[in-house]
Order: structure tokens, then sequence, then C-alpha cells
């Protein structure tokens, strides 16, 4: 699986310690807002459990799935929900966590969603932040970095459904694409 990758972005051990920040922000901005914070599937899981491992206060935790890639490298533009969160958003602060943001396609989506369900406070921190990719006007209040208009791979992003459970980020061989 490492044979696959050009190069390595972020290394686990920088992604590590940028949660760490992140957390000790969001652990402030949170302490008695009770928040709800909304993993986005598959691709945010990995994110999600580190960040909230690290934040030292009350929080619940749902899961949503709106997908607009099928596997490719490209987006189709279509958007699914796929698998809907549980809890009630009336009155919540609601956090959504993402791996990345690109078009902001999936996030504008979620926003108009949580706010129709009569969420309280809708913000956003993601993991990866492509701002190069932007179509939507939304707001990621919170990111871990910023990178290129490439596509990316690791801790939780996928190609093909694989390569999630690289403890990194990188960019895959050009060669990958043309075999499989
Ligand atoms: P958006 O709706 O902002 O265009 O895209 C959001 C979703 O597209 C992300 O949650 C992620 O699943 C997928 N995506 C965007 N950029 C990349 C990338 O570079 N690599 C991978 N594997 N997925 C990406
Ligand atoms: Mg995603």
């Amino acid at each position: 699986m490492n044979n696959d990758i050009a190069k390595v972005l972020y290394t686990d051990e920088q992604i590590q310690k940028r949660i760490g920040e992140l957390a000790d922000q969001l652990s402030e901005e949170y302490k008695d807002k009770n928040p709800l914070i909304l993993c986005v599937l598959t691709g945010g899981v990995l994110f999600t459990v580190d960040l909230i491992k690290k934040m030292d206060i009350m929080a619940q935790m749902d899961f949503i799935d709106v997908s607009t890639y099928f596997g490719g490298t490209e987006t189709t533009g279509e958007l699914k929900l796929i698998h809907d969160m549980t809890a009630d958003v009336k009155g919540r602060n609601v956090l959504i966590t993402e791996d990345i943001v690109d078009s902001g396609r999936t996030l504008q989506y979620m926003i108009d969603l949580l706010k129709s369900r009569g969420a309280k406070s809708v913000k956003t921190v993601s993991m990866l932040n492509k701002p190069e990719g932007r179509e939507f006007d939304v707001n990621v209040e919170y990111y871990g970095f910023l990178v290129p208009n490439e596509f990316l791979v690791g801790y939780g992003l996928d190609y093909k459904g694989y390569y999630r459970n690289l403890p990194y980020v990188g960019v895959l061989k050009p060669s990958v694409y043309s075999e499989k």
C-alpha cells in the first residue's frame, strides 16, 4: 500500500500535533455548549475519533453520510443522503467534522439541512481544506491544513475505497489510476 504513494504531505505526527491544537480551541469554544459532533462518513471517521479523544468537554457524537464521489477521482456533481443522523438537532450546537472540504457542495448541503431542522448553531472543523476547489460559498471555521488542488489519500481519504487506513496524507502515484 505504501508503495503506491508518490509523496507524503502530512505525517501521522504532524496530523496528531495539529489535532491537539484544534481540540484545545474547540474545547474552549464549546465548553458550556454541549455540542453534537456530527461526523461525515466515511472519510471523517479517523479525524473525528482522534479529535474527540483530545476534547476534554461534554459532547455527543452522531454520523451522517452524504456522498458526491463514487469511488473515482472526479466528483459527479450529484449528491445523495446515504445515511441520516439519529439525533434531533433542534436547538443544538452542531459541529460538523469532515475529512476535507473541496468544492464545498457537501458542506453546503449539510449546513442547509441542519439549519432547516432548527440547529442553534452550525460550525465546521475539517482536517483538510482545499480552497482552490471551492464552488460553494461555505465557511470552514476550523481546519487542520490547507492543501493544494491534488487528489489526496490517507487518514480517511480513499481511492476506490482503499488507502483510508494510511496514518498519513499523501498523493497517489499516477500509475495507480491507470492500472486499476
Ligand atoms: P466537496 O463536496 O467539498 O466537493 O467534497 C467533499 C468530499 O469529497 C470529501 O468529504 C471527500 O470525501 C471527497 N474529496 C474531496 N477531495 C478529495 C481528495 O483529494 N481525495 C479524496 N480521496 N477525496 C476527496
Ligand atoms: Mg467526505
